[in-house]
């Protein structure tokens, strides 16, 4: 019923629409292992499919067992809960990878119907979706920013309004690759602005390619709270398994 309702929207019939007729013109390969004449291979889309092991109530992080993990247990997150579709291993990793460095929206689309079902399972509530900014300086020379590649879509098959500019990155940071969780934490610190006129009194979801320590989350939460949100929940394509 979900699946019949959502691509009757038109907004997003007419996004998929746009890429179908691109991939007429120009037949793209597989973004997890380069099979021609597919986006997303059927075989890909399995292997990356959904985190089914115990994970935290709160994170969305494996857990061995308990309800919340260490991490969630030793500080205080922000978000209210956060939920990725799949590990962050082998054609996910090869996919956000060409989603990153090659900017492919096509493939962005194709990697936001399962987090579309993921969203559609939860039950969220959420108002608005927003994607996680990326810094004036990273978006000037890749000219684009991937957490919006999967946003856009996602909030078209969720029939959401999209609001890229309730978040703000005010601050350019070094990437986070390499960094503890405590040295991401202080990475990211003060790094975002909300606008107040679009998160006051809303539940907010924001999205981003990979959620490694929750840091990234952690700070964009706190600044939506800041101008008066609701709640902020987090859904990330990958989750990197630490
Ligand atoms: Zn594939
Ligand atoms: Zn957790």
């Amino acid at each position: 019923m979900a699946v019949l309702a959502r691509t009757g929207r038109p907004a997003y019939r007419l996004y998929r629409l746009a890429w179908a007729g691109l991939d007429w013109l120009y037949p793209p390969r597989c973004g997890g292992c380069e099979k021609p004449f597919t986006r997303w291979c059927a075989s890909c889309a399995q292997a990356a499919s959904a985190l089914t092991e115990t994970i935290c109530a709160r994170c969305g992080a494996v857990v061995a067992e308990g309800a919340e993990c260490a991490r969630c247990r030793g500080q205080q997150s922000l978000f209210y809960a956060a939920r990725s579709v799949a590990p962050y291993t082998g054609s996910i990793r090869n996919a956000i990878r060409q989603l990153k460095f090659a900017g492919d929206m096509a493939l962005g689309e194709a990697l936001a119907r399962p987090m579309i079902d993921l969203l559609d399972k939860l039950e969220w509530g959420v108002d608005l979706v927003v994607p996680v900014p990326a810094g004036s300086a990273r978006r000037k020379i890749r000219g684009y920013n991937q957490a919006a590649l999967l946003a856009l879509p996602l909030a078209l098959g969720c029939g959401l309004p999209y609001r890229p500019k309730a978040l703000k990155k005010v601050k350019d940071t070094p990437t986070q690759v390499g960094l503890s969780a405590a040295e991401r934490r202080d990475n990211v610190r003060d790094a975002f602005q909300a606008a107040g006129d679009l998160a006051a009194g809303k539940r907010i979801l924001v999205v981003d390619d990979v959620m490694t320590s929750g840091a990234t989350l952690n700070a964009c939460a706190q600044a939506l709270l800041h101008q008066g949100a609701l709640q902020v929940y987090g859904l990330t394509l990958a989750r990197a398994i630490l």
